[in-house]
């Protein structure tokens, strides 16, 4: 008891003192107690969707020092500071960024946030690697299909040049296609076709298609129309036609308004090929036959080789009987020489409708149909479309 009143009387003493010491150590603890003992605030900069495989940047700050842990996929970034800046290189699909921090009295706090990291598109060009004059020319775009499209990143342009000039690009279902037609005059020489893709995160590197292109090998065919025949062709004539044909090519839409491949319009015999240069008569000039020419009896039905609009329906000098149609796409379809025609302008077609009759009106020389497929009015090889959507030419 005695040691216990001593120690109580000690005690007194030492409260004294204590109190104080309470006093002092309250005056520098309650600013302590702001800085250290709350736990740290933080703030974190990190973007929602990044580029998959590709760095990206995060910035955390936190209201005083403290021990930073940051964690992604595998990686695990451990500093003590204020402020943490760090690349980190993107997972695919959605992974979280999480960062925890501890001040020196062991009070923490804990930040986490999604992260989607979207796969960049990988565009693939399919298109030919040599083509004739005379040829139509198909590029397909389409993008990597092993990719799900929820996980990609978003697709903000998509533009296709052929040697610098924009290549209109189509959307459909099984991706992206353009149309073009090789003159039967072009110069051999190489073609430059270009894609380029801006997604999201900015533009792709460019993809690079050289495409080879032949003149045209055909040999000159001499034909001796008769000079009565010949004598069809006017100046007045053509220009006539001329007109016609402009009118309508005007009028064709960018978008297709067929879905189905395009059918043979007559059954019968192939007897001048497309692109064959000619004389029509002897010391004359070469022209290019701008079609197909398909023997049939008289009277046999044309059918429409796929949906389109009548743009000519009607009888001229030159050509005959002659319907176009406009399939869409910057695409006609061109029947001459028919003895009878079934449709009016403006008509709209269905895919083996009957448009007219085989016949020798104009200048021909025994009933035939002459059909050609011209794309942007450029004449391409019609036989290259049977039984295609679009016609992917390979040459050797
Ligand atoms: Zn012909």
């Amino acid at each position: 008891m005695r040691a216990g009143r001593f120690a109580w009387g000690t005690g007194r003493v030492a409260w004294g003192v204590g109190l104080a010491a309470v006093v002092v150590s309250l005056g520098v603890g309650v600013g302590w107690a702001v800085r250290d003992t709350t736990p740290p605030e933080l703030w974190l900069e990190a973007p929602a969707r990044v580029a998959a495989g590709e760095p990206f940047e995060v910035f955390v700050s936190a209201s005083k020092p403290v021990t930073f842990v940051l964690r992604y996929g595998d990686e695990r970034i451990e500093r003590v500071a204020e402020e943490l800046r760090a690349t980190l290189v993107a997972l695919a699909g959605r992974a979280v960024l999480q960062v925890d921090a501890v001040d020196g009295t062991g009070a923490g706090a804990l930040l986490a946030r999604e992260i989607d990291g979207r796969r960049r598109p990988e565009p693939r060009l399919e298109a030919p690697a040599v083509l004739e004059a005379g040829d139509p020319l198909v590029a397909w775009v389409r993008l990597d299909p092993s990719t799900a499209a929820a996980s990609l990143a978003e697709v903000r342009s998509l533009t296709l040049t052929l040697d610098g000039e924009p290549l209109p690009l189509l959307a459909r279902p099984d991706g992206w296609v353009a149309l073009r037609g090789v003159a039967l005059d072009a110069a051999p020489g190489t073609w430059a076709l270009t894609l380029r893709l801006v997604d999201e995160f900015g533009p792709l590197e460019p993809v690079d298609w050289p495409i080879e292109v032949r003149s045209n090998p055909r040999p000159v065919d001499e034909l001796n129309v008769p000079a009565g025949t010949l004598a069809l062709v006017t100046p007045a004539a053509r220009e006539e036609e001329a007109a016609v044909l402009a009118a309508a090519l005007a009028r064709v839409p960018p978008e297709p308004r067929w879905a189905e491949p395009f059918l043979l319009p007559v059954e019968g015999r192939d007897t001048s090929g497309f692109g064959d240069p000619r004389r029509y008569a002897p010391g004359g000039n070469v022209s290019y036959h701008l079609g197909a020419d398909i023997a049939a009896p008289t009277g046999t039905p044309i059918l429409a080789t796929n949906d389109g609009i009548v743009r000519v329906a009607g009888f001229y000098p030159i050509k005959g009987g002659w319907v176009v149609l406009d399939h869409g796409q910057r695409l006609t379809s061109h029947h001459f020489h028919l003895a009878h025609i079934d449709v009016a302008v403006g008509d709209v077609v269905v895919r083996g409708d009957v448009i007219g009759q085989v016949g020798s009106t104009g200048l021909s020389t025994g009933p035939h149909l002459h059909w050609e497929m011209r794309v942007d009015g450029v004449p391409t090889d019609p036989m290259a479309w049977i039984g295609q959507r679009y016609p992917l030419v390979v040459r050797p």
